[in-house]
């Protein structure tokens, strides 16, 4: 997908997003990209490389880069990833060319990782925002992830019993919602999305530009105009930086 110049020259922040296999990450993400505008509009998804085949309905450069094993080490070997992980016995990294791209043009970017390559990116960057999504329970996490049937049986059994171990990183993140309701759940994504791009430091240009208006008073005292409060009689009301 293109990337388009977002609003303002605010530069896009990272967000973090893991859970277990089947939690259902990618519907959450599909969800709010085509449901939420106000978010999706100042958002891009970085698509990562992996080893992994593609699933049917899968679209190379869209959901992923796949690509082979030798291909994926000579990227390990060229520094070309900002973190990279084996998960479920194969193989995944986000490029530093795709963050940079998407970043380019003051997007948001969201990295689906897992718990391996969060804990890679929290290292080099504490304030990343990560999001851990939760299954209402292990036996509706393993409803979900057989009724999807995308994975192998192999696989299957491999990610459930990795499952466990990646719940135990729920620490390590900053937000967590309970993916029982989906929309309930998008909405709550969507609110942490939305809140941070209020922070303050995101908020600098409109700061500015607003600010510079109030450099040179637009509003004129004239002669025998009535002042608004106080009694003074000065041109400039209230002006209490001067007292
Ligand atoms: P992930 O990306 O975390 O591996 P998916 O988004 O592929 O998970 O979701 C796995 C399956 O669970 C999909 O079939 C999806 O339709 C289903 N699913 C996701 N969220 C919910 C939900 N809140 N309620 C019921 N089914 C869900
Ligand atoms: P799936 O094969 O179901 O698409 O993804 C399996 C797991 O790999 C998920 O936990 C997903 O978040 C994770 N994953 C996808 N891309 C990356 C990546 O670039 N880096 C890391 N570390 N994990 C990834």
């Amino acid at each position: 997908m293109p990337a388009e110049k977002n609003h303002d020259n605010s530069c896009g922040e990272l967000f973090i997003l893991s859970a277990p296999s089947a939690t259902g990450k990618s519907t959450l993400i599909q969800r709010l990209m085509t449901q939420y505008s106000e978010v999706s509009s100042r958002l891009a998804f970085s698509v990562s490389h992996t080893t992994r085949p593609p699933r049917v309905g899968e679209i190379d450069g869209e959901h992923y880069y796949f690509v082979t094993q030798q291909t994926f080490d000579d990227m390990i070997a060229a520094d070309a990833f900002v973190e990279w992980a084996v998960v479920h016995g194969l193989h995944y990294g986000t490029s530093k060319a795709e963050i940079e791209r998407l970043q380019a043009v003051g997007n948001d970017v969201i990295l689906d990782i897992d718990v391996q390559g969060a804990e890679q990116v929290l290292r080099q960057q504490p304030g990343v925002p990560s999001i851990f999504i939760l299954p209402p329970s292990y036996q509706e996490m393993e409803r979900r992830l057989r009724s999807r049937a995308l994975d192998d049986s192999e696989q299957i059994e491999r990610r459930l019993i990795n499952a466990r171990r990646e719940m135990l990183c729920y620490g390590s993140y900053q937000y967590v919602i309970l993916n029982d309701e989906l929309d309930r759940a998008c909405e709550a994504l969507a609110a942490i999305f939305l809140a941070r791009r209020f922070q303050r430091d995101r908020m600098q240009t409109q700061i500015e530009r607003v600010l510079s208006g109030f450099e040179k008073p637009s509003l004129s005292f004239h002669a025998g105009s009535t002042p608004t409060s106080g009694g003074s009689s000065s041109a400039e009301p209230n002006d209490e930086t001067n007292s």
